[in-house]
């Protein structure tokens, strides 16, 4: 194994977990990594003297058997961790109320009629499935149109979803999306409410309750994870090529990985060769780098395959803090933001100068749009109104502000989604020397400890591949 060269592409989490095993197993890797630092989407910015993460990152067992990973990064980073205990709110109906929503908080948040109207529509639904009514349920509006009915449709999962998603619902599938926290939560409390309303009992855990109240974060933002990863890497004989771009794929004929094309900083190329190649970077991207191309049918799967990005419009406030939760969800049509995090609401004093505050404000759109394509000041001047009619900070309490672009975030999964993951999937299988994986390799949503496993579980793969071409 000696000689053997291993190359990484991508230093998220899912990068790191891989170069991280590797390099505890005799074969230090080469880390590509086209953004000058580590950590991805798990990375930290600093300015000023504050540090703006890409969204709060909290690292807690999302999965049953996952805490031995979060044990492991707890010994790793020792005191660098912090625990937090999760304070979240949700902007619903016009009101602040806690979030996950508890059963006062719903009826808090809802008015009467709105009640009613959900009430009568959940039974009408119960009732036509009872009676074997055949129902939409391969989209995610007809999914829950067909087990909630149309009013809290219409109150909460369609606004909401169609400002995440920016595609109607009727094209998003249930299948991937009913996954996500935000809808499982309410979904879990829309449940409870209707069915104590009936007189059923609302006993029994909810997907959510199972989700830890106590997560871990780093004292100087998230990137102390990878950055801590990233020295063990080193010591271990591992190198990092930081702002190099991968270009270029280069195939043999017996369609194996022979090298890499990778483009520097100063625009210089240079040619690494490589033994095997794990990708973390996104799908279409990986499938797009081959030479020679891949064939037509698997480009054109993948083309198929689209992310929704994040605009983080961070905000320095010479102010206290604006709020007691660590994040809150806006979830009406109304504002241009789904979600404001607070940083300096995770306890520790590093996140920003004493006596002020930051806001890290998430909008999403897709990569190249007009959204994406707008003018910082702009996307702060609306920001800013939005957040001045919300009454929450008023414009001369800004001291400086900077968007960041953040592309590949979420998977977006309509229709006929996985029917080109798996297409594009199966053509790449045939590259025996080639692995894609992590939350953008995967085309997967994945937590923190789930990437850094990916990457974990992937290296015995690698063990086994370079084993048997030897
Ligand atoms: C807003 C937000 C909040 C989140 N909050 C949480 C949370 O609270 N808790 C939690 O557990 N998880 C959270 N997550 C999920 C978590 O961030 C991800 O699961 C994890 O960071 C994914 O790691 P990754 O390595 O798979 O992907 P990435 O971090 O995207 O890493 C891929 C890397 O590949 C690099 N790359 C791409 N193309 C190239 C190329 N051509 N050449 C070289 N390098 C390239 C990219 O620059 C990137 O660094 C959150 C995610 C987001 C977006």
């Amino acid at each position: 194994m000696d000689n053997k060269r291993v190359v990484i592409v991508g230093a998220g989490l899912t990068g790191l977990g891989a170069a991280w095993e590797l390099s505890e197993n005799g074969i230090p890797p080469i880390v590509i990594e086209r953004m000058p630092r580590v950590g991805g989407m798990a990375g930290s910015i600093e300015r000023d003297g504050y540090i703006f993460d890409l969204g709060i990152h909290g690292l807690f067992p999302s999965q049953k058997g996952n805490e031995a990973i979060v044990d492991r990064m707890r010994s790793l980073l020792g005191d660098e961790l912090i625990p937090v205990k999760k304070r979240t709110a949700i902007f619903f109906n016009e009101r602040y109320v806690n979030y996950p929503l508890r059963f006062n908080d719903m009826f808090r948040a809802l008015d009467w009629d709105q009640m009613i109207r959900c009430f009568l529509d959940f039974s009408k639904t119960r009732i036509r499935r009872r009676l074997g009514h055949k129902m939409d349920e391969e989209s995610f509006e007809g999914w829950i149109k067909s087990h909630f009915g149309g009013a809290l449709y219409n109150i909460y999962f369609g606004p909401y979803a169609k400002k995440v998603w920016g595609v109607s619902c009727s094209r998003l599938s249930s299948s991937q999306l009913l996954r996500r926290v935000t809808t499982v939560s309410l979904w879990d409390i829309a449940k409870k409410a209707t069915r104590r309303l009936v007189g059923l009992s609302t006993e029994g855990k909810s997907e959510y309750s199972q989700q830890p109240q106590i997560f871990y974060y780093g004292q100087r933002g998230a990137k102390v994870m990878a950055e801590k990863i990233k020295d063990v890497v080193e010591r271990n004989g591992g190198t990092f090529l930081l702002a190099h771009d991968v270009e270029r794929i280069n195939l043999t004929p017996d369609n194996r990985v022979a090298s890499v094309s990778v483009r520097d900083g100063s625009g210089a190329e240079k040619i690494i060769e490589c033994d095997y190649l794990i990708s973390t970077m996104s799908l279409p991207r990986l499938v797009r780098s081959f030479n020679p191309l891949l064939p037509r049918e698997t480009l054109a799967a993948s083309n198929e395959l689209r992310y929704r990005a994040i605009l983080f419009i961070n905000l320095m406030l010479a102010r206290p803090r604006v709020y007691e939760a660590q994040w809150v969800y806006y979830s009406d049509g109304k504002t241009l933001f789904n979600r404001i995090n607070e940083y300096p609401n995770l306890g520790s004093p590093h996140f920003a100068p004493e006596g002020k505050t930051s806001l890290s404000i998430e909008v999403t759109c897709f990569e190249g749009d007009d959204g994406w394509n707008r003018p910082p000041e702009e996307l702060v001047k609306q920001c800013v109104s939005d957040l001045q009619e919300l009454d929450l900070i008023r414009e001369e309490e800004i001291e400086g502000y900077f968007v960041t672009k953040l592309p590949n975030v979420y998977p977006l999964f309509e229709l006929d989604t996985e029917r080109h993951l798996a297409r594009t999937m199966e053509s790449l299988s045939r590259i025996g020397n080639c692995s894609t994986i992590g939350r953008q390799g995967r085309f997967m949503y994945m937590n923190m400890d789930e990437a850094l496993l990916e990457g974990i579980t992937e290296c015995a793969r690698v063990r086994n591949a370079l084993e048997s071409a030897h």
